[in-house]
């Protein structure tokens, strides 16, 4: 009687441990594919561009569609394309704001100094998941 009883705690703890791991196997496979899936929304750009004149905010634009803008009646010709935004043309003597990078991520940003124009990645998803990992 008292060894059946042992015999019976003894798995009964080995049950416990089992459902354990299934339940740290769904916290990891959980945690995995937000990751995963935030990876993805922020790689693929599902944020906008934000378009500052001399500071002003000139207009926001979604990475998601596809747009040819004009900043500041023309000076500079901002292309969205594939989820990433770029400088294509410009009237600056320097021409640094096209010859930078396409940019796509959070906080990227393309900067025109002759014109004032600042070109920045806000996305709302990213900000917020980085406000609560800080
Ligand atoms: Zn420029």
């Amino acid at each position: 009687m008292k060894l059946e009883l042992k015999k019976f705690h003894l798995k009964e703890k080995i049950d416990l441990q089992k459902k354990d791991w299934v339940l740290i196997s769904i916290i990891i496979f959980v945690a995995g594919l937000a990751f995963l899936l935030h990876h993805f929304i922020g790689g693929k750009g599902a944020g906008c561009v934000t378009v500052k004149v001399e500071g002003e905010i000139q207009g926001v634009y979604s990475l998601a569609e596809d747009q040819v803008i004009e900043i500041n009646d023309g000076t500079n010709i901002l292309e969205i394309r594939n989820g990433t935004a770029d400088v294509t043309g410009a009237d600056c003597p320097d021409k640094l704001c096209v010859n930078q990078k396409a940019i796509s991520k959070n906080g990227e940003s393309i900067i025109c100094l002759p014109n004032k124009v600042v070109v920045t990645v806000d996305s709302s998803e990213n900000s917020e998941f980085d406000a609560v990992a800080q």
